[in-house]
């Protein structure tokens, strides 16, 4: 049996991964896909602390799977499929195992909310982006769009006015959702060119975003508009489907924990992008991760089968 089995191979897991290894506890992270989560689809990051050159998101994955192995923790690269964390033994079934815990670390992160248009997978990160804190600074002087209409897209458009010439700020209704502070603020900017009652319907360019196609739902009118970059901030959506019916959740449905990572299930515990908060990074992400583990050894330490 595992002390502790960590869901979720991004920055949080590969930290709680650290944190419970160096703390001696038989540590088991169960990746789905790919080392580093959300983090590994970012090219260049130039806000995690200690890297004063901008590093790539895959290079810092490695490096925190790499620390977490040196101090002993297994990885297994598989899918977990169902939980059962009713009884003091905790019980993981992946695609091809079953494995018994005794703590519990979900970490199975985010995603953002896609538009769902032809290229846009292939163009993520050649001007597709869904994170305007990471990727702002790349479109130092150029034109740019925001898709959405509530506070993260208000956030995106803001933001991104301290790097690029041009926003455009495209919502599909005639007046947005987000708070009347950061409305007045968008209102007031003269780099933001607001284009409602909008949707993009299809993604320019091969290599590159070149630019898109929006459509005007009142008038029926499509146009071009000539970008580089495409922020969407339509929202992210919890990888939640293992928990749904088994812990608290957020109406939006984000793990709810308390300070020390601890969810309404005892021995359950959750970090990172799942998590119901305000911010979500790497730094954050890695914080979480920290605490969790932390919180998980206390519990292990007194565990009573
Ligand atoms: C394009 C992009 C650029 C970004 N740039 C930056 C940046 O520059 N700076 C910054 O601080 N943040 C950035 N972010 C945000 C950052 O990547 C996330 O906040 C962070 O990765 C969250 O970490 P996490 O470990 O909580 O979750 P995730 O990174 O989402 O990792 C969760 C992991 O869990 C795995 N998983 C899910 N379900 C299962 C299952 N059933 N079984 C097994 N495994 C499972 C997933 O495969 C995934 O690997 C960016 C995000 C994106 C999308």
């Amino acid at each position: 049996m595992y002390d502790v089995i960590i869901i979720g191979g991004g920055p949080a897991g590969y930290t709680a991964a650290l944190y419970s290894a160096r703390a001696r506890l038989k540590t088991l992270v169960i990746e789905k896909m790919f080392s580093g989560g959300q983090m590994a689809t970012t090219d260049s990051m130039e806000n995690y602390p200690g890297f004063d050159e901008p590093v790539g998101g895959v290079e810092l994955a490695l490096r925190m799977e790499n620390q977490a192995r040196k101090f002993g923790a297994e990885i297994l690269y598989d899918e977990v499929i169902d939980m059962d964390l009713a009884g003091k033994v905790k019980i993981v079934k992946t695609t091809s195992h079953t494995y018994n815990c005794k703590a519990l670390i979900l970490c199975m992160g985010a995603s953002p909310k896609s538009l769902g248009l032809d290229k846009e997978g292939a163009l993520r990160g050649l001007g597709v982006s869904y994170c305007s804190v990471c990727d702002a600074a790349f479109y130092k002087g150029k034109k740019v769009a925001v898709v959405g209409g509530g506070n993260s897209a208000a956030d995106d458009a803001l933001y991104l006015t301290k790097y690029a010439e041009k926003v455009y700020l495209i919502h599909r209704r005639d007046n947005l959702s987000c708070v009347k502070m950061a409305q007045e603020e968008l209102f007031k900017s003269d780099k933001i060119d607001f284009v409602f009652n909008s949707q993009v319907v299809e993604l320019l360019g091969e290599r590159k975003l070149e630019g898109i196609r929006v459509k005007n739902s009142k008038t029926n009118e499509t146009s071009t508009l000539y970008i580089d970059g495409l922020f969407i901030a339509i929202g992210l959506v919890p990888n939640n489907e293992l928990v749904l019916g088994k812990l608290e959740l957020s109406k939006d449905g984000y793990i709810i924990t308390d300070r020390n990572m601890k969810t309404s299930v005892e021995g359950v515990f959750a970090a990172g992008d799942i998590c119901e908060k305000p911010l979500r990074q790497v730094v954050t992400a890695a914080s979480d991760g920290a605490v969790a583990a932390y919180s998980a050894e206390k519990y292990v330490t007194q565990y009573n089968p």
